[in-house]
């Protein structure tokens, strides 16, 4: 059948739309159920994603950019914990942390026997698979077919475990989860609509590029954020004691100082050094200090960092290519996103933890066509919690009702409803290690957001940031007593978002090894 033209889709999706007998109340035609295509990376910052139009420019990425173009981009898709584990399993249940049990990456496991979007999508007949990054503990249920890298994964020849059964990849990390998500479509009972999870690992520390992307850059001098050398005055404790900055925890194997130490083959590894050898005895003899080498540091991380995201653009490029062929793209919703935000150098920072911006907001990108007009941007306070009633609404499945998100139907159809929420409630508990950020909870709005440090022998705190005034989050205004009224109303806003959310009033002890907080800080 020849493709019909995008602009003559559109006209006829809308002469359809005009007949309220062609379509159901949410506008989704009866019978139609979409295939879903979901690709998740992990630790994506928006700022490396060309269409969130960050001033540094740090990459081109023509495909995700090209979901933006053809569908619509999300400004503030929020994470209700930004962790990796958490995240995926708030994806999964459509809950939060507090709710599904996995609160953090060091001693969570994931209870497989709970209700998730994949085990209702597949009674309904949809064909299920995960491949690559799942990082739950436990092995994944509800798919009917999943290949996931064990833990984290590495980078070059992943181990994976497919079915349960351990195999070794060979290749740049990216590709196959990219070969091997592509072949389950190619194998897949077409008389059934899909589900694909394609979770990449990357790019995830330590940042390890495709060999083909290694100076992809040409040594570029990459612009810094304002917050490089951020020393955190104007806010307390917590901020000061973190242990993730470029300066201080960026180690030489996040720098590529060592040896390779992953398997490459000859041909590749002899390409890896012929790229960091030279540029690092140039580093050694410069014997950089101070300022200089937090920006050795940065440009060596953005990088490595960048190469990560630009083979993430290409496997996306891929599967839409693969769409186009198989004449699947028109029927098919395709969501790019990631676990959570990541530091790019802001504040001094990598990694992800806090309540501010970059770690809190994911990019988040969907395309369907007749359904989401092409090119729009939408500044609705989104979640990755709200992606199980999301599938869920458009595979016709009822949710279940102790889902904590909400479908994002109406928004990607264009409405505005009048309920949405206002307000985001957050949390987050991995402590002390990784990287020492204190365990709080906190309430988001369009404008403010305040925050409670979780109280400890040496922290007891609120924090107020005000996005209007500070949109770097460098000062806390909380104690400013112009702000009290404010104060007062987003607490009570917190506590009802606590309340209705069924936040413990107490952090769980399961979140900190099954002991209390306190002495989980005295004894790590
Ligand atoms: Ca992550």
């Amino acid at each position: 059948m020849t493709p019909m033209p995008f602009g003559v889709r559109r006209l006829l999706f809308f002469a359809l739309a005009a007949s309220s007998l062609a379509l159901s109340a949410n506008g989704i035609e009866p019978g139609r159920r979409p295939n879903i295509v979901f690709i998740f990376a992990d630790d994506m910052a928006y700022q490396a994603v060309g269409a969130y139009g960050d001033p540094r420019m740090l990459l081109d990425t023509p495909n995700f950019d090209r979901v933006a173009k053809e569908g619509i981009r999300f400004d503030r898709c929020l994470v209700p914990n930004s962790i990796c584990g958490p995240a995926r399993a708030s994806v999964i249940t459509g809950k939060y942390s507090h709710m599904n049990g996995f609160y953090n990456n060091t001693n969570s496991r994931f209870d497989g026997s709970q209700t998730t979007f994949p085990k209702l999508l597949q009674k309904a007949g949809y064909q299920t698979a995960v491949v690559g990054k799942w990082h739950l503990g436990s092995d994944p249920t509800g798919f009917d077919y999943w290949n996931i890298l064990p833990g984290q994964g590495i980078y070059y020849d992943p181990p994976m475990f497919e079915m349960g059964k351990r195999s070794k990849r060979e290749g740049y990390v990216t590709d196959v989860i990219t070969d091997l998500s592509l072949d389950w479509l190619k194998n897949r009972d077409r008389s059934k609509p899909f589900l694909l999870m394609c979770q990449h690992k990357a790019p995830h520390r330590r940042w390890s590029p495709a060999v083909r992307h290694l100076g992809h850059d040409g040594d570029r001098k990459y612009p810094e954020p304002p917050t490089l050398f951020d020393d955190y005055a104007g806010r307390g404790l917590a901020e000061r004691d973190q242990d993730m900055t470029i300066m201080g925890t960026m180690n030489d194997d996040d720098l590529k100082l060592v040896d390779c130490p992953e398997h490459l083959d000859p041909e590749e590894l002899k390409a890896w050094n012929a790229y960091y050898q030279p540029r690092n005895e140039a580093f050694r003899k410069a014997n950089l200090k101070g300022a200089d080498l937090v920006r050795w540091k940065y440009n060596r991380y953005m990088h490595d960092y960048l190469a990560c995201v630009k083979a993430v653009d290409e496997s996306v490029g891929r599967v839409l290519k693969y769409l186009d062929d198989e004449g699947l793209a028109d029927d098919t919703l395709v969501i790019v996103t990631s676990d959570q935000g990541f530091y790019l150098g802001e504040h001094g920072w990598f990694d992800k933890r806090w309540i501010f911006e970059e770690s809190l907001k994911t990019p988040m990108l969907a395309r369907w066509p007749g359904v989401i007009a092409p090119g729009r941007t939408d500044d609705h306070i989104v979640s990755n919690i709200d992606f199980a009633s999301t599938f869920l609404e458009i595979a016709g499945v009822d949710a279940p009702d102790d889902l904590q998100g909400r479908s994002l139907v109406p928004v990607l159809r264009g409405e505005a409803p009048a309920d949405w929420r206002k307000s985001f409630y957050y949390e987050y508990y991995e402590y002390p290690t990784p990287h020492h950020v204190r365990p709080h909870y906190g309430v988001v709005t369009d404008r403010y957001k305040l925050v409670r440090f979780e109280a400890t022998a040496d922290l007891d705190s609120w924090e107020l940031f005000d996005l209007k005034t500070d949109p770097l989050e460098l000062k806390n205004v909380y104690d400013d007593p112009a702000n009290a009224g404010v104060v007062d109303e987003l607490k009570r806003e917190l506590a009802k978002l606590r309340r209705d959310l069924r936040a413990p009033a107490q952090p769980p002890r399961e979140a900190f090894g099954n002991r209390p907080l306190d002495e989980a800080i005295k004894k790590p």
